[in-house]
């Protein structure tokens, strides 16, 4: 596949959807998620001009991020980690990432919270919230987001920016438009707790139905395989 196509295509998609919905293309940030790939595709992205990549795996993104920054040691890219983290794994992205999407519990906020204590640091994080209603989702249900939030609060070095979503899939992207939705209330309904509440993020939407997350209000959108191709092996 030619990636420059890939990327045109896709960017083309993301512009007509904030049209349709009346965004500033500039609102939505297209986030390549990279996993499986190898280092070299991330050069070539960022060579035209991308600058955000998530990958969902701690090994996997300690690796590829010390491959870049020997190969591009001067260019300020931003890693995403999208995936559920495990919390003896937080030191090892901490200083890494730009933005971390799952954030699923109150003792791995506690953990952030520690090691970004010892380092000086702050974490922008993302809560992931549950809004398929699948079990095997990570994420705190939406009944619980409220207290959710009020708790986070004790921690200053979590750095809640927004939500985040996993849709279920679908045939149809307009089949989770609902979900998108339901994830944009409930940021509504809690974004006076997030430390920018004028500027609330929302990670929602992915290859198969992006356009209809950034139609709902998605700021974040996390591209995998209409940029990089399929994949040989399912990610979780
Ligand atoms: C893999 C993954 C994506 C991207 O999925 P595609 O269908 O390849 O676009 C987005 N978000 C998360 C959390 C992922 O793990």
């Amino acid at each position: 596949m030619d990636k420059k196509l890939n990327l045109a295509h896709i960017q083309s998609r993301i512009s007509t959807a904030a049209a349709k919905s009346n965004r500033p293309v500039t609102d939505i940030t297209l986030v390549a998620v990279s996993k499986t790939f190898p280092v070299e595709d991330v050069v070539t992205f960022s060579n035209m001009g991308l600058m955000d990549f998530g990958e969902n795996k701690v090994q996997e993104l300690v690796e590829k991020s010390t491959s870049f920054r020997h190969v591009l040691p001067e260019r300020p890219i931003r890693w995403h980690a999208i995936g559920h983290l495990q919390r003896n794994k937080v030191k090892d992205v901490l200083e890494t990432i730009s933005l971390f999407h799952a954030l699923d519990s109150i003792r791995l906020a506690n953990t952030i919270q520690d090691k970004a204590e010892e380092k000086g640091i702050e974490l922008p994080v993302l809560v992931q919230v549950n809004v398929s209603g699948e079990d095997s989702k990570f994420g705190i249900q939406p009944h619980e987001l409220d207290a959710f939030m009020d708790q986070i609060q004790a921690f200053r070095r979590v750095r809640v920016r927004g939500l985040m979503t996993l849709a279920s899939p679908a045939e149809n992207p307009e089949e989770v438009r609902p979900q998108f939705i339901q994830l944009r209330e409930l940021s509504d309904s809690v974004k006076d707790r997030f430390v920018d509440p004028a500027n609330p993020q929302l990670s929602m939407g992915m290859s198969s139905d992006f356009e209809v997350a950034i139609e709902e209000g998605a700021t974040l959108v996390r591209v995998g395989s209409s940029l990089f191709g399929g994949r040989t092996y399912l990610s979780p």
